[in-house]
Formats: structure tokens, sequence, C-alpha cells
């Protein structure tokens, strides 16, 4: 099985749900200083509310209904991101719904850490794992991955 190493800097991507928000800007600020050692990416909105509570650059995407969701799927695809802490909405049906489902697939299919919650979140921030290196088994080999295919 190929392998790829998550660096011990991670590239976390946060995504909230508009109803989510509130709660996921909420962890943010719990975990400041956890969230400072890591690159942060988000989509539009959320991307630029978490950069206005923390103070720390997040690098923006399309805003998630727009396209955000999906980029987000191709960088995971691609190996560029590492972690994605992503609050959806269980309570409320999404317009973007399948774009939703792809990116949380996509998220498991590259075996990236992936938490949909505050106590989820906590747990994998709360693992010795987040700083360190990590080998995880993915689908197809680091030179098959990148773009554009040689
Ligand atoms: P947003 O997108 O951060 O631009 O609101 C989130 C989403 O609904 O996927």
């Amino acid at each position: 099985m190929p392998a790829q190493t998550i660096p011990a800097r991670k590239r976390v991507a946060l995504v909230a749900h508009d109803h989510k928000k509130a709660e996921l800007l909420d962890w943010a600020s719990a975990n400041r200083d956890a969230l400072a050692r890591h690159e942060l990416y988000g989509t539009g909105t959320t991307g630029r509310l978490v950069e206005d509570r923390l103070g720390q650059p997040v690098g923006k995407l399309m805003s998630g209904p727009l396209g955000g969701d999906q980029q987000l799927g191709a960088m995971i695809a691609e190996g560029r991101v590492d972690v994605l802490i992503f609050f959806w909405d269980p309570l409320e049906a999404q317009p973007h719904d399948p774009d939703v489902k792809a990116l949380l697939r996509l998220a498991v299919l590259w075996n990236i850490p992936c938490a949909s919650n505050w106590a989820s979140a906590d747990h994998l921030f709360s693992s010795p794992l987040i700083g360190a290196e990590y080998t995880r088994t993915v689908p197809l080999p680091a030179d098959a991955t990148a773009w554009p295919r040689k």
C-alpha cells in the first residue's frame, strides 16, 4: 500500500456550515495556541471568520457552496491538506450537499484525520500525533498525485 507522510506542522482545513460557525470559532479560540503551530486553510466565509478571530493567517478558498468544498477535496487528493475540521450541520439540509458528501468522502479515502464536532476536534488535537510526523496509507503513491501529471 502506498504511503504519504503528514508533517509535524500540519495543513489544517477548517470548515463550518452557517449554524455551526459560532461553535467552530469558539473551538478555534479555545485552541488558539495549538492552531498557531499549524498552517490554516478554510472555505471562504469560515476562513475569513477564523482569521479575524485568531489573528492568524488562513489560506482562503472560495465559499463552500460556490466551489470551496470541491477545492478542498482536490487539495486533499493532491496531498496538500493534512487534517480536516469540518463542523457540518446535522439539522439542516444544504443546497451543496453533494459537495459536502464529496469532501467527506475524499477525506476518508485519502486517510486524513478529520473531526466533525467539538469533542472529536478536541480528541484529535490532544493526540500526541498532532505535533508529530505520521505516515498514513493512501490509494496512490505521491508521484501519481502531483498535478499536472507528467
Ligand atoms: P463557507 O462554506 O465557509 O464559505 O460558509 C462552508 C460550507 O458551507 O461548506
